[in-house]
């Protein structure tokens, strides 16, 4: 068992610190786990409501993400913060899930609990439940998924509708998920090993203020929400060479405390000359190497401009260093951001510069843009989202995040689950079954997992404003006629893919109705529910060590 160091008090005196454990810890844990989950419960599926998060200053946001909402909030109990941890986590590894991997891992650590309370050990429970996952994700795979590419493009924007129907840009999802996956789909590659990848980070989201959801649009290429430095530049230019830099190319300035006596103001004018100098001479090694697009991070002086404009060079300052590195690894382009000094013998390589096929200004609805197209190392999109105020593009982006991600996890996996609640039920009656052919403790904490598991249909059933004792009863039934009907019978009954219709009330086939979830993130979000779990289950005492004193 592990010991949690932390600051809740007991009576109990214990090395100069205080010391809670057994139930008295399990109890205040298992509460704290469920307290987070209470505040992310009612966001989940796609009539959850959204949060309102105001910091000290003020600053507010609106949020239906469950990772977005706890990262938020200010969590003090060691084992709450063992669940935000968990949503960032399947944030980072998933992109979507978030909301229900918390909510699952808090019902499997109640019902945990309660085992103990029966007397059933930690350790038992630990191993039944894992024993119900490996049973899970071997039906999962076995039984429950289907491969995409029998079910087409089609399939995959239902997906991309599924993760977004819970949020923000759920009203619009049909435009919305043709938006996602056709920005997937443009930024497809290969790597080194011959496996096809979808890089979230290719496509690019710029937010703009002003005209509805359904303006927002779909570039092919990469969309630099800046202009060309000077209005004498050239706006276009194909076979583009690109150098990437954070290089000051400002007129050079002397270190803080260096004096210089002069008695000549001739001397004063060389100083003047050679401050120039330098930048000029760092210019023209950069155009020397052959590139005639340059971005910079960081300003580049009106007189330096000349130098770019006579060479016919588009050069950009001011970009945001974000942009910058992923331009560069599109175009193969090195950054160069630690030479910035370009001095004496230092050259710049022609192997630093990346290349595209065209770099141009656009109009953009009512912005300028540096648009750079058919970039060499990987292709790239870019979103342009179009929304009300910085509330609602934050959440838009956000949503779009989460749904590019399950589109790569789906394009990459190749493979799908029934969602609203399908693949739950289906588990919770294999599970139930399975539980009775084990001869041991195991048997009980294999159906508490079996049991945790509809948590997710009747937290979605209860979120829409149905009955949820009702229409998980018939879900259930559905799904143990599916599983219990005999080969031989004539016309055997398949509700596999049934779940529930959160609009009407009604039991449906999910893969008929475009609800749809990839497999990995299903079976991800299952095994990090369960290591959380484990995770503060295996805690059975809590000692608050004092500070030392000072
Ligand atoms: P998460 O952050 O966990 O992804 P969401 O709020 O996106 O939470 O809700 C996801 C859940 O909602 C999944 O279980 C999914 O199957 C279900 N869901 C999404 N869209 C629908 C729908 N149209 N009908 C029924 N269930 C849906």
């Amino acid at each position: 068992m592990s010991q949690m160091f932390g600051s809740a008090r007991s009576d109990t005196l214990f090395l100069g610190g205080e010391k809670l454990s057994g139930e008295d810890i399990r109890n205040q844990n298992v509460l704290a786990a469920q307290a987070v989950a209470n505040v992310v419960k009612s966001s989940l599926g796609p009539v959850g409501l959204d949060k309102m998060l105001v910091d000290d200053i003020g600053d507010v946001v609106v949020s239906n993400d469950g990772a977005t909402i706890l990262s938020l909030l200010d969590v003090q109990h060691p084992a709450g913060k063992i669940l935000v941890e968990l949503a960032q986590q399947q944030d980072k590894e998933v992109g979507d899930g978030t909301t229900s991997v918390v909510i699952i891992a808090s019902e499997l650590l109640k019902r945990a609990n309660e085992l103990v309370r029966n007397k059933i050990h930690p350790t038992t429970i630990i191993t039944g439940y894992r024993l119900a996952l490996r049973e899970a994700t071997r039906y999962i795979n076995e039984l429950l998924s289907q491969p995409v590419e029998n079910l087409g493009k089609d399939t995959i924007i239902n997906i991309a509708k599924t993760s977004m129907s819970s949020k923000i840009i759920g009203a619009d999802s049909e435009f919305f998920a043709n938006l996602v996956v056709d920005a997937m789909l443009a930024v497809q590659t290969t790597n080194s090993k011959n496996e096809t990848k979808y890089p979230v980070k290719a496509v690019n989201i710029l937010k703009a203020h002003g005209k509805s959801s359904i303006e927002s649009q779909l570039i092919k290429g990469y969309a630099l929400n800046c202009t060309v430095a000077s209005q004498a530049m050239l706006k276009r230019i194909t076979g583009a060479k690109i150098a990437v830099l954070d290089i000051n190319l400002q007129k050079a300035r002397m270190a803080m405390g260096v004096q210089i006596n002069i008695d000549d103001p001739e001397q004063l004018e060389e100083i003047r000359k050679r401050e120039y100098g330098i930048v000029i001479e760092r210019i023209k090694k950069i155009i020397g190497a052959g590139a005639n697009v340059v971005l910079t991070t960081k300003g580049i002086d009106d007189l330096c401009l000349k130098e770019f404009v006579e060479a016919g060079v588009i050069a950009v300052r001011r970009c945001k260093k974000e942009d910058l590195r992923r331009i560069a690894r599109a175009t193969g382009a090195t950054f160069i951001s630690s030479m910035s000094n370009l001095e004496g013998e230092e050259t710049f390589e022609t192997s630093y510069l990346g290349y595209a096929e065209e770099v141009v200004q656009e109009r953009i609805s009512d912005d300028e843009c540096i648009l750079i197209k058919g970039t060499k190392a990987h292709s790239s999109s870019s979103i342009i989202l179009r929304g009300p105020n910085d509330y609602t593009l934050d959440e838009m982006e956000r949503s779009l995040h989460d749904s590019l991600s399950v589109v790569k996890r789906t394009l990459e996996s190749g493979s799908i689950v029934p969602g609203g609640g399908a693949v739950e039920t289906a588990l919770n009656i294999y599970l139930e079954n399975f539980a009775t052919t084990i001869g041991s403790r195991e048997q009980l904490a294999v159906a508490e997992f079996a049991n945790a598991l509809l948590i997710i249909p009747k937290t979605l059933a209860s979120n829409a404003a149905k009955d949820s004792s009702e229409l998980i009863a018939k879900l259930r039934s559905y799904h143990a006629t599916s599983q219990f009907s005999k080969p031989t019978e004539s016309k055997k009954k398949n509700y596999k893919n049934y779940g529930l219709d959160l609009i009407n009330g009604k039991i449906v086939d999910e893969t008929v109705q475009g609800v749809l979830e990839p497999t990995m993130s299903k079976i991800k979000s299952l095994k990090s529910a369960l290591e959380a779990c484990i995770a503060i289950l295996r805690i059975d005492t809590m000692i608050t060590v004092d500070p030392e004193p000072v």
